[in-house]
């Protein structure tokens, strides 16, 4: 059984973010998409809203399972019988603090391997912050988050 955990803080879930989750699938027997708590980072959903959110987007993939974590990566990947962790590299942008974790995370434990994957091109500008960003100044975020997200954004900022 091959376990790959995905971390992030999915604050919220974008169509990025499942492009990378299926492209996932195609590789392991199981994906386990880790919301990181993260409370540094202020994140607009909490917790709970945000692996809820994560589990609504994965129902219909049988192989992915939603769950949050706190602490170090590499020990939530050994308590989840993991062998690799799974990143999404959108552009060079990403690529020095992705090299810099990866590199990090093998020091600290040299089983767990990271693997980066690229997302569909019209994916390579999307992301969470973007999309926030956009909802809260009016404008129509369809096309970047399932409409699952798009209602619980709205719900979300009409309360701010
Ligand atoms: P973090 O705060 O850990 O970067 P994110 O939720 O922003 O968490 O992202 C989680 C992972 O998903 C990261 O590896 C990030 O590069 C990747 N990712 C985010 N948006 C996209 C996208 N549009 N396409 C591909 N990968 C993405």
């Amino acid at each position: 059984m091959r376990t790959v955990i995905y971390p992030g803080s999915f604050d919220p879930l974008t169509n990025g973010h499942l492009d990378v989750i299926q492209r996932a699938v195609k590789l392991f027997d199981r994906v386990i998409v880790a919301v990181a708590q993260n409370d540094s980072k202020n994140p607009l959903f909490n917790i709970t809203e945000r692996v809820d959110l994560v589990k609504q987007a994965v129902a219909h993939l049988p192989q992915v399972d939603a769950d949050s974590f706190d602490g170090l990566l590499v020990d939530y990947v050994e308590s989840r019988s993991g062998q690799a962790v799974v990143r999404g590299l959108r552009a060079i942008s990403d690529f020095e603090f992705e090299f810099q974790m990866a590199l990090m995370n093998r020091k600290l434990n040299e089983r767990v391997e990271t693997i980066f994957m690229m997302p569909k091109d019209t994916y390579t500008f999307l992301s969470s912050r973007i999309v926030k960003e956009i909802a809260r100044l009016g404008g129509d975020v369809s096309s970047f988050v399932p409409a699952h997200v798009q209602a619980a954004l709205k719900g979300k900022l009409s309360k701010a």
